[in-house]
């Protein structure tokens, strides 16, 4: 491979960081002076901070616009125009796409896209499967239903713009799904965490294929949940398909944000379009460092309809140690990805306790199943946990070896104790899409 050909954006994504940072200025007061104009929404807010687009002289000066939420998306949508309301930034007559968040709680946040904003969706999402591989000989696989969710439509439409040949797989059922992938020798997959390693399983117990001997797929892009930025489950779903495995974030909202590169060694923040602020979830100061953990706080440029401009996606994420990547790209890199939502962080027993932590040490112990379920329950005035696990069938040393082990593993990752349940393989649920593994049920004990 040419130096050169290893990137979608070869001067982007090489910039160097000072003159990336002028570009991000540059198109911050872009998207800022954008949303002033056009949407009411933005308008008001900032009129009420006493802000104008011309008092944006730095990039430290993006910390005086006032950030925003989701539960001011939803506000504003309640008002005219329908049902996109005052954040809508173009006519409505432009707007030629329809999406909606996928969130199991609350009243779901509604996206316009123009044509234009659309072909941005495409390009973004081409900077990252570009960066995992994808090239023109590539047959991807599309296994997810084309619904009002965003999903992986925009994946969909990258690979058409990078040349692949793209296979629509949405109205089959998974062993369907399977069998077109073998009879048409798929090389590239894209699908969330939960359904690649629920495919793996379909695969080998119902229909006797081994994914990764029997199948094509060497690279998958893994998206809509945390999964592959865990290591345990990475590798699971590296092993279980025989391919690469890449982990790539983003929301409706926000777009496509962040990739993996080649070296997979950290998410890329996507800086070509996107400025990343992590912001101490108790103090809200910046972090800017590497070392500690904070809530993502996101603009994205050259997105119209409906600008996100300093969005609070409670996303927990933290900066990289190392400044440069083997790949040679200049975009900032994350350590892991995101490793949790300030959401789903909850406090039991007066410890701060990420579900993506369980998940990690249930999927390091060979003998245990993929599947796990985790519920927090309120006894008197304590907090009891429970874990239930499935025993691989295969399992060589017994249950209370790897018991200990789980129990082990459990206190130096989570520092908390936990009332475990070994189930038989196949008996807990399977999810298809975002997984409902972790269930706090405190308030309603
Ligand atoms: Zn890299």
């Amino acid at each position: 491979m040419k130096p050169d050909e290893q990137y979608w954006n070869p001067i982007l994504e090489t910039l160097p960081r000072q003159k990336l940072q002028q570009f991000h200025l540059k198109k911050f007061k872009q998207i800022l002076a954008w949303a002033y104009e056009n949407s009411p929404f933005y308008r008001r807010l900032y009129k009420e901070a006493g802000l104008e687009p011309g008092d944006i002289k730095t990039l430290d000066d993006v910390r005086k616009v006032p950030k925003t939420e989701k539960s001011m998306l939803r506000e504003a949508q309640r008002r005219e125009p329908y049902p996109y309301g005052t954040i809508l930034s173009v006519p409505l007559e432009q707007v030629t796409e329809y999406r909606q968040t996928s969130g199991t709680t609350g009243q779901p946040v509604y996206h316009p896209e123009t044509w234009q904003d659309w072909e941005w969706s495409a390009e973004s999402w081409a900077y990252a499967l570009y960066a995992y591989g994808y090239r023109d000989y590539d047959r991807v696989f599309l296994p997810f239903g084309y619904s009002v969710n965003i999903a992986f439509w925009a994946g969909h439409y990258a690979a058409e713009k990078i040349g692949c040949e793209v296979i629509p797989g949405g109205v089959l059922d998974t062993e369907a799904r399977i069998l077109k992938m073998q009879e048409l020798k798929a090389t590239a997959l894209m699908a969330t965490p939960t359904y690649i390693l629920g495919m793996a399983d379909v695969a080998r117990k119902r229909l006797g294929i081994d994914p990764a001997k029997d199948l094509y797929i060497r690279k998958i892009t893994a998206a809509g949940e945390p999964g592959a930025c865990i290591p345990g489950t990475k590798k699971r779903m590296e092993e279980a398909w025989g391919a690469k495995v890449y982990d790539q974030v983003g929301a409706t909202e926000i777009g496509h944000w962040g990739f993996e590169c080649q070296a997979q060694a950290g998410l890329h923040v996507l800086e070509a379009f996107h400025l990343v602020e992590i912001e101490d979830i108790e103090t809200g100061t910046t972090i800017t460092e590497p070392g500690k953990k904070g809530s993502m706080v996101v603009t994205t440029f050259d997105r119209f309809a409906h600008p996100c401009i300093r969005f609070d996606s409670k996303d927990i994420i933290e900066w990289n140690p190392e400044e440069k990547c083997e790949c040679g790209r200049t975009f900032r890199r994350l350590k892991g990805g995101v490793v949790g939502r300030a959401d789903d962080i909850t406090k039991v027993k007066g410890v701060l306790l990420a579900p993506t932590a369980i998940e990690e040490v249930v999927r390091s112990i060979p003998e245990l199943g993929d599947e796990y379920e985790v519920a927090v329950i309120k006894k008197g005035d304590i907090d009891d946990i429970t874990l239930k696990v499935e025993l691989m069938p295969d399992a060589k040393p017994g249950v209370e070896a790897v018991e200990a082990k789980l129990v082990q593993q459990l206190r130096l990752k989570t520092g908390l104790r936990y009332n475990l349940e070994f189930h038989d393989y196949g008996t807990l649920p399977r999810y298809d899409v975002k997984s409902k593994r972790f269930k706090d049920l405190r308030r309603k004990e």
